[in-house]
């Protein structure tokens, strides 16, 4: 990779040599980004993170390199970009070319058109190549809305057309004969107290059980009793309109109800815009009284984990109103997504990069 020797600033120069110094530095600087995005992706694919004492990528790009949560799900996507466009990843290696383009073609390029894009890049300008991305994922959203089967095919979506199904996770552990007694006493002591709803499993109590601990320990101590106890984060590409979500195993991929569930009642970050409550939060808390802080679904009372669902949807013109909001548990929520059918054409307007779903208990 050739290195550009940038020069240190001197004042008072002529136009010429200012506008010369600032060409280099911008060009050194658009080398250094998209090396630091390579860098970054060896951190991602090694774990390497999990070697320097962190649980998640998140953390460590917020601790030792002071990335908002935004600014790592964009480095995260781009870097899962490259992973299917080899090529581009070599050019970029390379140094043939640079962090701008390459952030204009991942938005377009799939394996079977990716040489073209590289060719598109080299003879055109960035501006050139930025208006011409944006038409062909116009083009591509047209032919979505017009053929939906076809237009997943093409976009690399579902290609069977059948329904992503959401990913569980197993996670166990393990005890002693006597700790597993304990335990077992302990989950039902937690159901006779009305400490989950019955008939849920123990997955569901379990989270229960921790959840009003942390909210008792929390409560008349904290600092902004307004902030949830705990926080997901999720990143929506409006490109390629998929979600993902990070856990210490990884990034997983969210199928779009279970996104669209979560953007309901989320904090939304975006690259370039301010962060904001996908619902005011006077609002939020209005609805969640004169719902007096209970699921609305029918047959399920449950005080927990609510959050606040639009019954209208969003994408479908539903507003913010309190008549179009309704008080749901987490799961009631996810199941009435799930019966939403996915509309033709919605999500017309580019959704924001990054939502922060926040779980209320
Ligand atoms: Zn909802
Ligand atoms: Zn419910």
């Amino acid at each position: 990779m050739s290195i550009i020797a940038v020069d240190s600033f001197v004042p008072d120069q002529s136009a010429a040599e200012v506008s010369a110094c600032l060409k280099k530095a911008v060009r050194a600087m658009d080398q250094a980004r998209h090396c630091a995005v390579l860098w970054f992706k060896e951190i991602v694919e090694r774990e390497l993170y999990k070697e320097l004492g962190y649980g998640s990528v998140y953390q460590y790009a917020a601790v030792e390199l002071e990335f908002s949560k935004t600014r790592t799900g964009d480095f995260l996507h781009l870097a899962r970009k490259l992973e299917k466009l080899p090529r581009l990843k070599k050019e970029m290696e390379e140094g043939k070319i640079g962090y701008t383009k390459a952030r204009e073609i991942v938005k377009v390029a799939d394996e079977e058109n990716e040489d073209r894009w590289l060719n598109a890049a080299k003879k055109k300008s960035r501006q050139e190549l930025r208006e011409t991305v944006k038409r062909a994922k116009q083009r591509a959203k047209r032919e979505r809305v017009k053929n939906p089967a076809q237009g997943e095919l093409l976009a690399g979506l579902h290609p069977t057309g059948a329904l992503p199904v959401a990913l569980t996770h197993k996670v166990t552990f393990e005890l002693t004969s006597e700790q597993l007694a304990h335990f077992e006493a302990l989950v039902e002591a937690f159901g006779k107290q009305g400490g989950a709803v019955a008939g849920s499993g123990r997955a569901i109590m379990l989270l229960e059980a921790m959840a009003s601990l942390v909210g008792r320990a929390d409560s008349g101590a904290v600092a902004n009793p307004k902030e949830p106890h705990t926080q997901i984060h999720v990143h929506h590409c409006p490109d390629c309109e998929k979600s993902h979500i990070t856990t210490s195993r990884g990034e997983t991929e969210l199928t779009p109800s279970e996104y669209e569930k979560l953007a309901c009642d989320a904090h939304v970050a975006t690259v370039d815009g301010p962060n904001k409550s996908a619902i005011p939060p006077s609002t939020r808390r209005r609805v969640l009284a004169r719902d007096q802080h209970r699921c609305q679904a029918p047959g399920c009372s449950h005080t927990r984990f609510l959050e606040i669902h639009h019954i209208i949807p969003r994408s479908e013109g539903g507003t913010n109103a309190e008549e179009n909001l309704t008080t749901l548990c987490s799961a009631c929520h996810q199941r009435a997504h799930d019966k939403q059918k996915p509309a033709c054409g919605k999500n017309q307007q580019a959704g924001p990069k990054t939502r922060e779903a926040r779980k209320r208990d």
